[in-house]
């Protein structure tokens, strides 16, 4: 039977990958549950996500694949339900996968998978699930929560935030939880576009806009001003994907990097991080003096990029005409090429939202707010951002199940 809404235990805002799992899980553990979703269908995102194939965890998820301005937060709720954890539900859904690279685990079929997996959960358990509920206002009712609706009035002993972050707005992504926050007098690390396109100006646009759908495997890494903030995490180098778009530069290593960007900061980039570029062109030059430059730096990358690079920066000739130390700074300059963007794409096509409640906030274990018991945040409107490939998701399953056990 349904609990009627002044019964419930909990009521969760926001039906989405955290929202659903926590609602499955508290239910089985026996707890009324209801969960409230503006949207007009439950999980839009994941239905979007990894190409419409939804990478549902990454089997190397730990904590240092995580930002968050407190970063060791991660770590119980990460421990507590791992990528096993979570392969093990799919595997009794009977939902087929596989590894596509670097620990990123794939459905077979469709996303729409996971999500009847998550729903089926809440039925079986018990859990209601409400679609096209417009959330006026939360407060505190004694020691309950009260959450005012279109649709009336739900009273409930815990009140779960699981909105997720700002990221595609155009399926229903809004700075709800932020707000929720802040009415509770809880911090906010300021909310910002990650995993996200780099737009440019100028010359690197006008190049990009000539090589869109060029493609190839580079290093790229966020180079920190001087003096940047002691709390900005180090930018790792992202060696994977790279693509030349019409605004700018894309592909998982520029997605990556992104998360680790900051306005009016460059970004440095290795074109050709497998072969060392001085000793190709040389040894080439040795055999084949003849071969033009252009023609030879073609062998190693695309003939388009090639061909763009030359014109760009004058370099003309057979490689007989150059010097050891003309074709040193040539090479030195496409490993270590460094561009400024001028902004991102934005929420328009950011996967995630860097930033959101402060996790000082909350206790690591639960997700409870320390300073409201009986209040809980999780999934990614939470503080803690993962790194493309899974390990969002995967936050979003750990978050939720760490949740599910304290209610
Ligand atoms: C295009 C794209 C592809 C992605 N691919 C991957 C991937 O392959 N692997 C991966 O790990 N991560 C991926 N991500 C990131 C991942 O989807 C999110 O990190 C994850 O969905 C976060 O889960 P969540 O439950 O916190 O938020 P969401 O899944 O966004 O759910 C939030 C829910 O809250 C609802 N909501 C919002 N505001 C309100 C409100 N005011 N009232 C009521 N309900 C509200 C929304 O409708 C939504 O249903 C992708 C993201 C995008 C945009």
């Amino acid at each position: 039977m349904t609990a009627t809404r002044d019964e419930l235990d909990v009521i969760v805002i926001g039906a989405g990958a955290a929202g659903l799992f926590f609602a499955a899980e508290a239910a089985r553990r026996g707890r009324r549950v209801a969960a409230l979703d503006h949207a007009a269908k439950l999980g839009e995102k994941i239905r979007i996500s990894g190409g419409g194939r939804c990478n549902f965890t990454n089997i190397h998820a730990a904590p240092e694949h995580f930002l968050s301005e407190t970063p060791k937060f991660c770590i119980s709720a990460l421990r507590g339900f791992t990528p096993r954890d979570f392969i093990a539900r799919v595997d009794a859904a009977g939902i087929g996968w596989h590894e596509k690279k670097l620990g990123q685990l794939f459905c077979n079929d469709s996303a729409q998978a996971i999500i009847d997996m998550l729903v089926a959960g809440c039925r079986g358990a018990g859990a209601a699930l409400h679609t096209h509920v417009h959330v006026a206002g939360v407060a505190k009712d004694g020691d309950a929560f009260r959450v005012d609706t279109d649709r009336g009035a739900w009273r409930g002993r815990r009140l779960v935030i699981a909105t997720g972050g700002k990221s595609i707005p155009k399926i229903g992504a809004t700075g709800f939880g932020y707000r929720i926050a802040e009415q509770f007098g809880l911090a906010v690390v300021e909310p910002r576009p990650a995993l996200v396109p780099l737009s440019f100006e100028g010359d690197v646009r006008e190049m990009a806009r000539d090589l869109a759908g060029v493609s190839i495997d580079a290093s790229v890494s966020a180079v920190p001003a001087a003096g940047a903030g002691r709390r900005r995490p180090r930018p790792p180098v992202f060696r994977d994907g790279f693509l030349f778009t019409h605004r700018g530069l894309s592909g998982p290593s520029i997605l990556q990097t992104s998360s680790y960007w900051r306005e009016g900061e460059p970004v440095r980039i290795d074109l050709s991080p497998t072969d060392d570029l001085f000793e190709a062109l040389k040894a080439r030059r040795a055999i084949a003096g003849k071969t033009a430059f252009q023609t030879a730096l073609g062998e190693t990358l695309p003939r388009r990029l090639a061909q763009r690079l030359c014109e760009r920066r004058g370099w003309r000739g057979n490689l007989a005409d150059w010097s050891d130390a003309r074709l040193k700074a040539a090479a030195a300059a496409l490993h270590d090429w460094e561009v400024a963007p001028s902004g991102s794409e934005g929420y328009r096509t950011a996967e995630v939202t860097l930033g959101g409640v402060s996790v000082e906030a909350l206790h690591s274990r639960t997700m409870e707010v320390k300073s409201v018991p009986g209040l809980f945040f999780i999934g990614e409107v939470v503080d803690v951002t993962g790194w493309l490939g899974g390990y969002n998701f995967q936050w979003a399953w750990a978050s939720a199940h760490a949740a599910a056990q304290a209610v």
